[in-house]
């Protein structure tokens, strides 16, 4: 076995089973591993790399930024702090945001600001502040947030959990109504299940989510960690139903594929319940990471990543589409978003995604069930083509699971 996969395994933690692949290399949407092999990435890191491996313009802003100044933590301003909350807070509507490093940092960030802005705010009793929150969710890996998991491995083994959450069925706007009551602080929903298989609630779902929640003084917080800054084929997947949400989560593109960036942004009346010492983060901010993801927006914009998303997820999904395969259960998605959902009975996303690799695409199973199409929003038609192609071959080439009967 390769020497690299044996000495991981030797010394790191088992927390993950990745494909028996070393990657050395990335550029834009190819990557290489140890063997000189070329791949086509399919999975963006969970959508990190949404501007293709080492973008010149964001590798060019790391380094100049790297070479004058990286941390000094928020005990000091800097000249880049600033610069990234005034135009994220444009690009996105809100009033002000909150910089944090991680996806699951910015959640808890969100979920602190929902339960104090109930209190200090709506007048929720002491204690008594609700979040609901929806079954098949994925928001990170903290202790809080693996508590309202409806994952059972992503629970076992790591409660007791904080009280204080309850979760409804996703995409049903009357268990969210039913669910609220007067010491509901917010509502915390994914506008596309990411993790839980590319989920696309029914149209309309966030619009009415908006209505029920603002009827009722409810916040409607949106993690856009994995679904935000043009992987559906808007700047925001709210931006597909209209909706502005009291608070918006980003992270992972975020940090242009280089560095962990994320944000909580929200409206004034929300954000100002934080005051000095309330929270905070070392890493958080600092002109670094400010300066990377300053480029990074400023690629998105120029170089029109969403509605490139949105071309070209509509052409590769009608293009999936077209696909008769016995393997094949569902395929649906947003953007270049798309999960391909394969039958269970017939073949393992596992073993779709280890003959995808073979044949030089990188992807990666959700749920045992459904292989993921995500590439970098920076892909072209051409390499479209090329995959479709060759998840074509792939399937027709695969046989069938012979059950045990
Ligand atoms: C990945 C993800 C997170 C967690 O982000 P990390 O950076 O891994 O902590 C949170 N929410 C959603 C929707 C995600 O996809």
């Amino acid at each position: 076995m390769n020497s690299m996969i044996v000495l991981e395994e030797m010394h790191g933690a088992r927390n993950y089973h990745p494909l028996p692949i070393v990657l050395v290399r990335g550029e834009g949407v190819y990557l290489w591993d140890d063997e000189g092999k070329n791949y086509l990435d399919m999975m963006s890191a969970y959508s990190a790399v949404s501007f293709g491996h080492a973008h010149p313009r964001l590798v060019k802003a790391l380094t100049e930024q790297a070479q004058r100044l990286a941390v000094v933590s928020r005990a000091y301003h800097t000249d880049q702090l600033p610069l990234f909350l005034e135009k994220i807070c444009r690009l996105t509507g809100q009033d002000r945001a909150l910089p944090m490093n991680t996806g699951a940092e910015a959640v808890e960030t969100a979920l602190k600001a929902a339960r104090k802005w109930a209190y200090k705010t709506k007048g929720v009793p002491r204690d008594r502040a609700e979040i609901i929150t929806c079954q098949g969710n994925f928001h990170g890996r903290t202790i809080a947030i693996v508590g309202f998991s409806s994952e059972k491995q992503y629970r076992d083994g790591f409660g007791p959990f904080p009280a204080g959450f309850n979760s409804i069925p996703y995409g049903d706007v009357a268990a969210l109504e039913a669910a609220i009551t007067p010491s509901t602080a917010a509502f915390l929903v994914e506008p596309i299940q990411g993790e839980a298989g590319i989920i696309v609630p029914p149209k309309g779902y966030l619009a009415e989510c908006a209505r029920i929640c603002q009827q009722h003084n409810v916040l409607l917080i949106c993690d856009e960690v994995q679904t935000g800054l043009g992987r559906t084929g808007k700047l925001l997947a709210c931006e597909h139903d209209g909706v502005k949400p009291d608070g918006l989560i980003l992270g992972k593109a975020l940090g242009g594929g280089l560095l962990p960036v994320s944000l909580f942004l929200a409206r004034n009346e929300v954000m100002r319940v934080f005051t000095p010492g309330d929270h905070g983060s070392t890493f958080g901010g600092n002109p670094l990471a400010a300066a990377v993801a300053i480029e990074a927006i400023n690629v998105l914009v120029e170089e029109k990543l969403a509605s490139r998303s949105a071309v070209l997820g509509e052409y590769f999904l009608r293009k999936l589409k077209t696909l008769s395969s016995p393997f094949i259960r569902d395929i649906r998605g947003q953007g270049l978003f798309i999960g391909m959902e394969i039958d269970p009975a017939k073949a393992s996303a596992r073993t779709v995604c280890e003959q995808l690799a073979r044949h030089g695409i990188l992807s990666k199973e959700t749920h045992e069930t459904v292989v993921r199409f995500a590439p970098p929003l920076v892909i072209e038609r051409e390499d479209l083509d090329w995959a479709f192609t060759t998840i074509k071959e792939v399937l027709a080439k695969m046989k069938p699971l012979v059950s045990a009967a």
